[in-house]
Parts: structure tokens; C-alpha cells; sequence
């Protein structure tokens, strides 16, 4: 099958036709969230129009309809990560809440006091504070893996902290800031080896490479829906069964259960267990329909789409005068998320005129990641980030807003 046109992909998205200050909309910011296609809107739609009622309670018809649209879209997610199985797939509401579901649950179940969890200095404040709180409540220690001044792991310290038997050891697959594409495969190995669990951030990864759980072997896998094409208000926590079973609850409440008593009650089976109270799941058809556009492209595609319209805009923003990218300067090494500053010019202010004069949206801030901001010694960055839909010409008018900021600026 031939592969689309970046130009055709373009139509599936209403929101890639509007306007914003009078100017056609150049939308850079799908690092923090993706625009939907029609395919997911009209799944949600067609959902509530036809659907939907409560899930795995009723017995009539309509009731049997939701259920089996939330377990349809549960085995999709299941088949686009190669999960052995579905019931291995727990909807959570986004990265963050699969982050805390195993810093509680897991977490608080197995580190105890002295323990070791080691993180990295790239890590988004969901795998940060997830751990802090943790550590403060146990008494377990944290410790981060550097990075190179090219904005990779220093993966000798990682090796040397893996020598301290970590409990568990959390990293991003790829960073919101930098772009950087972290070896999870190996690190997951080298953990394993050391006999620590490994949990992998995928909110930037599992929209932009393709994701085989079990070829990384990860125990635990976390993303969000509305960073891959899906809706917001449903993410994804993937885990070993082993290890999912032997986990105790996180949240409480209905569907969860077996059999309540007044005192005491008995769980549910996987993925029921961690599913407290009624799902999302008009979001959970949305993520299902998401995963099926993005499995029509091709996530190989997908990643070869990014990789050259990311070695173009890294090229292109070089040519930018007092212009400076964070992060490694090979498309290779990195996913579609280029982080800059320009001159003195603070982010925010670049922003705003992006936006006003240009119709371009970037990101601008500390993006979650205030360790790794002053890593760089920096407050904040202009972040550009790119999907499936982002044209080479829409690169050339981010370059031609910086150099109106320029100007603006006179520096
Ligand atoms: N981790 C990374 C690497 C991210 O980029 C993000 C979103 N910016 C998150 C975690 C958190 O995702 P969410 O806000 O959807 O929970």
C-alpha cells in the first residue's frame, strides 16, 4: 500500500484548517498535546449517539454495547503495544496517573526504608514527584543518572548505580525537552540483570515509535492518549501480569471489587482491579480509534516522517542567527521535540509573536521539567514539536517568525 501524503493526512484533521490572528494555523506543540483526526472524533461521536450507558453493569442491551466498546478498544491498545495480553492494559487517565498508580501501589508495597530508586535528570515531573513522595513516606533513596553535555545519558553512571541493587529504576524513552531517544531495550536488560524493576515513560515515545512491551521486556510501560491522535482524560498503565497481580489496589470503589462487606472486601481480576469507578469511556473509543489510524499509517512511517521533517527543522533553525538548540543534533538520536533559545529573547515573548504575527503555536516554559532546566541553566525554552501532519512549510514559517523576532528585538 502506498503511503500517504503528508498533504492528504492534513485533511483527516478539522482543526489543521482554521485560522488563529487572521493567519492559517501552524500547530508545533503535539509534544504536549496532538490534534484529533476525524476518525477519533466521529468514534466518540458515534459512540454517545448510539451506545452509550454504563459498562459491566447492565444487563440489557445497549449496557452490553458500552462494555464491549471499552474492551474493544482495550484490546486495539493491547495489539499496538504487542501485550501478551489485554487484561495486562489498564486505562488510567493519562502518563501521570499510570506514574502514581505505581508509585502507590507497587511502590508502597515493596520499598521500604533504605532502599534505592534511580531516576534520571531528563525526567518530566511525573516521573519525579511520583518517587519523591514515595521516598519521603518510605525512607528510600533516590538517585539520578547525569546527562552529556549533547543531552544524553551517561549511561557509565547508570551502570555504576545499578551496582547499589536498585528496587526500581523509572526513565522517559524519550524526553519532552531535548528529544532525546534513551536505549530503554538495553537499560531494561542492565536493571534486569541488577534485579530491579523498570518502569518506561512512554508520553513521548509510544505516539512517535513503534512500541513492542515485550521486545523491551519493560515491567512497567505509561503514556497518554491525547499525545498519540486519542482524546484527553485516558492514558495507559502496561504491566507484567506477575507483577500487576501480586500489586494491591490503587483507588477504591466500585467495579474494582468482588464482593464487598461492611469491614472488608475482595478484589477484582486484572484489569478490572485498578479500574475504580466508572471508566472513561467515550476516551477509551476515541484512544481505540487513535490506535487504529496511527496502525493504518504505520508507526515506521510515522517514525520516518519525523525523523526527516526533524533533520530539516534542525538544519533550518541553524541557519537562524544567536539561535541555540538543546539537545543531541542528530535526527537519529532524537524524537520530533526541538528545544531552543534565541539570543535574549525570553521564550514567552517569542511565543507571542509567533503566535500573533505568524499564526504559529510553540511551547514556551520550563515544560515540566525544572531539574533538567537547571541542568541547562536555563528557566525556560521555545520548544517546537511535530506529528504526523507537519509540513517542511510549516518549518520554513517558524524560521521566518524568529527572524521577525529579531528584528523586533534588534539583537
Ligand atoms: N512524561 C513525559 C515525557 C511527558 O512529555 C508528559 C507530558 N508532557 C508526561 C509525562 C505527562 O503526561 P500527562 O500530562 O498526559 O499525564
Amino acid at each position: 500500500r502506498e503511503p500517504r501524503s503528508v498533504e492528504e493526512i492534513r485533511g483527516d484533521f478539522p482543526i489543521l484548517s482554521r485560522q488563529v490572528h487572521g493567519k492559517p494555523l501552524v500547530y508545533l506543540d503535539s509534544a504536549a498535546s496532538s490534534q484529533k483526526p476525524l476518525a477519533v472524533i466521529e468514534a466518540m461521536n458515534a459512540y454517545y449517539r448510539s451506545s452509550h450507558a454504563n459498562v459491566h453493569r447492565g444487563v440489557y442491551e445497549i449496557s452490553e454495547e458500552a462494555t464491549e466498546a471499552l474492551e474493544r478498544a482495550r484490546t486495539k491498545v493491547a495489539r499496538f503495544i504487542n501485550a501478551r495480553q489485554s487484561k495486562q492494559v489498564i486505562f488510567t487517565r493519562n502518563t501521570t496517573e499510570s506514574i502514581n498508580l505505581v508509585a502507590y501501589s507497587w511502590g508502597w508495597a515493596n520499598v521500604k526504608a533504605g532502599d534505592l530508586i534511580v531516576l534520571t535528570t531528563m525526567e518530566h515531573h511525573s516521573n519525579l514527584v511520583p518517587w519523591q513522595l514515595l521516598a519521603q513516606r518510605s525512607g528510600a533513596r533516590l538517585e539520578f543518572v547525569p546527562l552529556t553535555p549533547e543531552g544524553l545519558l551517561q549511561l557509565d553512571v547508570y551502570a555504576r548505580l545499578l551496582e547499589q541493587g536498585p528496587k526500581l529504576v523509572a526513565f522517559t524513552q524519550m524526553s519532552n525537552v531535548l528529544g532525546t531517544i534513551n536505549p530503554v531495550k538495553e537499560m531494561i536488560a542492565q536493571a534486569h540483570a541488577a534485579g530491579a524493576v523498570a518502569l518506561v515513560d512512554a508520553a513521548q515515545s509510544a505516539p512517535h515509535l513503534p512500541l513492542d512491551v515485550q521486545e523491551l521486556d519493560a515491567d512497567f510501560v505509561c503514556f497518554s492518549g491525547h499525545k498519540m491522535l486519542g482524546p484527553t482524560g485516558i492514558g495507559v498503565l502496561y504491566g507484567k501480569r506477575e507483577l500487576l497481580e501480586a500489586m494491591p489496589p490503587f483507588l477504591g470503589g466500585g467495579d474494582m471489587i468482588r464482593s464487598v462487606s461492611l469491614r472488608s472486601s475482595t478484589w477484582n481480576d486484572l484489569p478490572w482491579k485498578f479500574e475504580a469507578g466508572t471508566p472513561a469511556i467515550a476516551e477509551a473509543v476515541g484512544l481505540g480509534a487513535a490506535v487504529d489510524y496511527l496502525s493504518a499509517l504505520g508507526m515506521d512511517w510515522v517514525r520516518q516522517h519525523e525523523r526527516s521533517i526533524t533533520a530539516y527543522a534542525l538544519e533550518r533553525l541553524q541557519t537562524v542567527p544567536q539561535l541555540q538548540i538543546y539537545g543531541p543534533l542528530t535526527e537519529e538520536l532524537r524524537g520530533g521535540v526541538v528545544s531552543f533559545s534565541l539570543a535574549d529573547i525570553h521564550p514567552h515573548d517569542l511565543a507571542s509573536i509567533l503566535d500573533q504575527e505568524f499564526g504559529v503555536a510553540i511551547r514556551a516554559g520550563h515544560h515540566c521539567a525544572q531539574p533538567l532546566m537547571e541542568h541547562l541553566g536555563l528557566v525556560a525554552t521555545a520548544r517546537a514539536s511535530f506529528y504526523v501532519y507537519t509540513l517542511p512549510e510549516e518549518i520554513d514559517v517558524l524560521v521566518q517568525g524568529l527572524r521577525r523576532a529579531l528584528e523586533i528585538f534588534q539583537v
